[in-house]
């Protein structure tokens, strides 16, 4: 079993609200969400961060956004808008090392997060 949380999310073998999942990504609700939607996507192939991101990885990275899109058009957030947060390493803020992108919208946002 992985130590990582995201990638036990992505197996089914931690809890989650999965909102979308296919075989390049996973969507799931923020645990501690910031706003009326906080969804986090994930690419299912563990990457710790942008900085371990690879050519290989492009599909699954374009992924995110389609299906951010998408979510948000299921939710009727698309039109008012929202913000895809990607953070990198420390100074960034990277709490969980999977690469993640956080969707959040559903009321105007403040920065720097939520
Ligand atoms: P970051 O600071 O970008 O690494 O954000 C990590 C995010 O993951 C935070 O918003 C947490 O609330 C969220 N999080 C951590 N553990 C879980 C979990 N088990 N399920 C859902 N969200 C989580
Ligand atoms: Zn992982």
């Amino acid at each position: 079993m992985s130590a990582c949380i995201f990638c036990r999310i992505v197996a089914g073998e931690a809890p989650a609200q999965i909102v979308y999942q296919d075989d390049l990504v996973t969507a799931f609700h923020d645990i501690h969400p910031v706003a009326p939607v906080h969804i986090l996507l994930v690419p299912n192939r563990h990457i710790s961060s942008v900085n371990q991101a690879k050519a290989e990885d492009e599909a699954a990275l374009g992924r995110l956004f389609t299906v951010a899109r998408r979510l948000t058009a299921e939710r009727g957030i698309a039109e008012d808008g929202y913000r895809l947060i990607v953070n990198t390493g420390r100074h960034g803020g990277q709490v969980v090392p999977h690469l993640h992108m956080h969707l959040i919208g559903g009321r105007r946002v403040r920065y720097p997060m939520g």
